[in-house]
Formats: structure tokens, C-alpha cells, sequence
């Protein structure tokens, strides 16, 4: 999202390219996993699947995945799906979607994170094929996943910018007619169509993606657990994984209630999103993790609803405070049963050697109140029933990160979807990554392998 590109503007300017020699084997810190992992408390979390046992014994396998988000889940389905015979396991530290994938805003958005936000990014010779194949991924995701019996709850009526600051009409124009120009279905929307579409009284245009739209990310996990675990996919949750020594064979020390095994793996996938960089050292140098944040309110009244004008279910994001010190962009979805989650506003760098937010979610709740009031002042005041908090995996290299790196070349990894993108994404790098194991070219490893 532009406006949480610009809040995180100061990240570029320590940009730093990591390379491989950045892979450590092992963690040099004291297995404690209460310093990284915290309960998922968000408003989804009702509906992640039961959590399986963890490991008890010491095991052999073919591929290990390491982290039970949705690329871990989408790289284990696809590696299992096209390779049978191999032992395929994910190992996850708490329960599958205990992190952002169980936590996130639920916005399901085309294009990757450099080429999101209705902006030609870096690689905007690119930006069609980008938005093509993220579109695809994304009705795949959708028809998969339901296949499964489980809905997930996917609307993809669209998903908008919301323009608030005037200063960013002409760009936005601008980019539609690029973007017209490339043959992609994006549509500028006048103030008058704006506020009829997404209700806000005080929009002053808007920028609309036809392909997009919203999740229940809780269902989604649930979705992809069952499909992986359908094919033959074996999951341990309650099962850290503590670093890795390199080998033909790797070696993974893992950890259920204190209890330790090993597990040796001839590949490994590291699906850990920011953690990764904490709890298995694994491009610690490009990796900031950072806090974020969503809100869920009570459901609106049929008249509340009514009165806010908000039209078929449009995920949307606005750029009212981009680009200042105060604020970051907020963003938001609404429910069947008519609850608005809105997120953002706050994005903070992890400063410490664990992962647990150390911040006020309460002051956090009031700037997120008070933005909400602003947006739709016909419910300001409305009841927030849940606040919590997430880490997305913000690379300093601005990048998403997929590649196989090791010296015998058999650890896998797909993660650093920055601000954003990442419901989307994180289930097509997942395929990607099964296409680098299988030996197979895509076009985004063209890109993203590095
Ligand atoms: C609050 C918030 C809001 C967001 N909103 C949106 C949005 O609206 N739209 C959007 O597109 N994206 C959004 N995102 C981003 C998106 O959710 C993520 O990019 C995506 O879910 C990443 O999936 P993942 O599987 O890579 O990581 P995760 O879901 O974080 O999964 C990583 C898993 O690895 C496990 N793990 C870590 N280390 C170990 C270890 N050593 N051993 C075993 N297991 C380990 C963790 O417990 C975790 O379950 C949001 C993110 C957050 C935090």
C-alpha cells in the first residue's frame, strides 16, 4: 500500500542487498520460545482449525516445511501434490495461522508488494504480468480452497484506494491511464462515484481494481490445512523448530513442551515470515520485523449498515495520512454479518531480540475509534470488540524473498512480503517455491529469485 510504502520510507534509506552469506546454520540464543511466539487473540482465531499434537519422536523426512502460514501450507500442498512419494512435513510453532496469516485485515490484493499500492514500482516493466499472474493466483486460491467443503469466504467484488488528499488525484489519474494503457481493468472513480460506492463522505476520488477483495483469513487457514494435509501432507503444531545445521541431510533440533527431537530432512523450506530472522537466524540482515495492527467491531445494526453506504462488500484502504509522521494508511473490510475490520495507522519496527509487541494495543484501539469516526461519522462511537496485533515481514531490501540457498542447495524459502500484498502473495510464492524445487522456471523466480 503507497501510503505504508511512504511510512516505511525510512527503511530505504539503510538499504542494505543481502546475499548468501548472510545464512547462519544455527541460533547462538537460548531456546525460549514465550520471547517469539504469542497466543493468536485476533477476532479470527475462532476459526482456525483444532491444532494438531506435536512431534514425539526424532524423524526422517523428505521436506521439511518450516512455519504453518499460508506459504508453508501452499508450499507443502504444492511440493506433496506434485511429488507423492516424498515425506512431506510442516512443523509450526504454535497452531497453523497463528501468525499474520490468522491475524491479517483480511484485503485480498492483486500484485505483488513492489508493484501494489496503484504505483509502477521497480518493476514496472513488468506491472501486467505481475497483476496477471497475481490475479490468476488469486481465483485459484479461491476455487481450491472452497473445493475443500471449508468456505473461506471469499468476496472479490474489488478493492479500492480511497483518496483523501488531493495532492494524490493527478497521480492517481495518471497511473489508471498507464495501467488502461497495459490492458488492465483499473477504473478512476470521481468523488461523486466514490462516495457512493464506498460511503465515505469526506473521499474525493478513488482508484478501483475489479480483482480483489476480502477473506475470512481464519477459514482461509483452515482451507489450506485441509488441502495440504488431504494429499498427504503430515503438520505438527506445537512443534519450534531451533535453528538448523547444514548438510546433504539438515538437521533440525525442535522443541514440543521442552521436550527435544531432531529431525533430519534432506530439504527445508523456511516458510517463517519475519520470525525467521529471530528464531533460525535466516536473512537476519535484510529481515525487519514489524507490528501492525487490526480492529473488529461489533457488527453494524441493519441501519447502521444502511447509513454508512458502503456498497457490495469492497475492501478498501485510504491515503488520508500518507506520507506524514503521524500516521500510516488504514485499512478495512465488512463482514456478512456486517462487522467493519479496519487496520493500520500504526507500523512500528521490532526493536528487541523477541517478537512480542511491547506497545499500548489500547492507544492503539483509540487511534483506530477515531479514524473510524472520521471515515463514517453516522457510527462514530460505534463498539470495537477486539484489538490485536500481527508482524508482517518487511525486508530492507524492499523485496519479497524466494530462492534455495546452502551449500548443498536444499534450503527453500519464500517470505518478505512487506506491507500489504501478503494474503495473496504468500500463497503464490508458496507455489513458486514448489516450482524451484521441482526444477521448474516461472516467471516470477525470473524476478523474485535472489
Ligand atoms: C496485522 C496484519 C494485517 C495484515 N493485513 C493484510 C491484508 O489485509 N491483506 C494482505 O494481503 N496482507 C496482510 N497482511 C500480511 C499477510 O497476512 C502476510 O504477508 C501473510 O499472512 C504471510 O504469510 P506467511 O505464511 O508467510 O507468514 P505467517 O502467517 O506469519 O506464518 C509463519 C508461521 O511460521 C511459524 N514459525 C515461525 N518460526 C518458526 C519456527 N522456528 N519453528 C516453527 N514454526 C515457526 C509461526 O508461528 C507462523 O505461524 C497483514 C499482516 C498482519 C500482521
Amino acid at each position: 500500500m503507497e501510503a505504508l510504502k511512504s511510512k516505511l520510507f525510512l527503511g530505504l534509506l539503510s538499504l542494505i542487498f543481502v546475499n548468501c552469506s548472510s545464512i547462519y546454520q544455527e541460533t547462538d540464543t537460548v531456546y525460549d520460545p514465550s520471547k517469539y511466539y504469542d497466543d493468536n487473540e485476533s477476532y479470527w482465531s475462532q476459526f482456525l482449525p483444532n491444532p494438531n499434537p506435536g512431534i514425539n519422536k526424532n524423524l526422517e523426512v523428505d521436506v521439511a516445511v518450516i512455519g504453518g502460514g499460508y506459504t508453508g501450507l501452499s508450499a507443502a500442498y504444492h511440493i506433496k501434490k506434485s511429488n507423492p512419494e516424498l515425506k512431506v512435513v510442516i512443523l509450526e510453532a504454535k497452531r497453523v495461522g497463528n501468525g499474520a496469516s490468522g491475524r491479517n485485515g483480511a484485503l485480498v490484493l492483486a500484485q505483488t508488494y513492489s508493484e501494489g499500492g496503484f504505483v509502477m514500482g521497480e518493476n514496472k516493466k513488468y506491472h501486467k504480468e505481475i497483476y496477471d499472474i497475481t490475479v490468476a493466483s488469486m481465483r485459484r486460491l479461491k476455487a481450491l480452497t472452497e473445493s475443500t467443503g471449508i468456505d473461506p469466504g471469499f468476496v472479490l467484488n474489488g478493492q479500492c484506494l480511497g483518496i483523501f488528499n488531493s495532492d494524490n488525484i493527478e497521480s492517481s489519474k495518471e497511473y489508471v491511464r498507464e495501467a488502461k494503457k497495459l490492458g488492465m481493468p483499473i477504473e478512476y472513480w470521481e468523488k461523486e462515484k466514490a462516495i457512493s460506492m464506498l460511503g465515505s463522505p469526506g473521499l474525493l476520488g478513488a482508484v478501483y481494481d475489479p480483482n480483489g477483495g476480502m477473506v475470512n483469513p481464519g477459514k482461509l487457514v483452515a482451507a489450506l490445512k485441509k488441502l495440504a494435509e488431504d494429499v498427504g501432507v503430515v503438520i505438527y503444531e506445537n512443534t519450534q523448530v531451533w535453528g538448523y545445521q547444514e548438510g546433504e541431510v539438515i538437521t533440525l533440533p525442535v522443541y514440543t513442551n521442552n521436550n527435544k527431537y531432531e529431525i533430519k530432512a534432506k530439504n527445508i523450506v523456511i516458510a517463517a515470515n519475519a520470525y525467521a530472522a529471530r528464531t533460525l537466524n535466516f536473512l537476519e540482515d535484510d529481515i525487519e520485523p514489524c507490528h501492525t495492527q487490526v480492529a473488529a467491531t461489533e457488527p453494524l445494526t441493519i441501519e447502521q449498515y444502511n447509513s454508512i453506504g458502503w456498497k457490495n462488500h469492497i475492501s478498501w484502504y485510504d491515503d488520508q495520512y500518507a506520507g506524514t509522521d503521524s500516521d500510516a494508511t488504514f485499512h478495512m473490510v465488512i463482514t456478512d454479518d456486517r462487522r467493519i475490520i479496519i487496520g493500520g495507522g500504526s507500523v512500528e519496527y521490532n526493536e528487541d531480540e523477541g517478537l512480542l509487541y511491547p506497545g499500548d494495543i489500547q492507544k492503539i484501539q483509540e487511534q483506530i475509534e477515531k479514524r473510524l469516526g472520521e471515515l463514517y461519522p453516522s457510527i462514530k462511537g460505534i463498539r470495537i470488540e477486539k484489538t490485536w496485533d500481527g508482524i508482517i515481514c518487511e525486508t530492507k531490501s524492499k523485496s519479497e524473498r524466494i530462492g534455495v540457498t546452502g551449500r548443498n542447495k536444499n534450503i527453500y524459502y519464500a517470505l518478505g512480503y512487506n506491507g500489504g500484498q501478503g494474503v495473496n502473495t504468500s500463497f503464490l510464492f508458496g507455489e513458486v517455491v514448489s516450482k524451484l524445487f521441482n526444477g521448474e522456471d516461472h516467471f516470477l523466480l525470473n524476478i523474485y529469485n535472489n
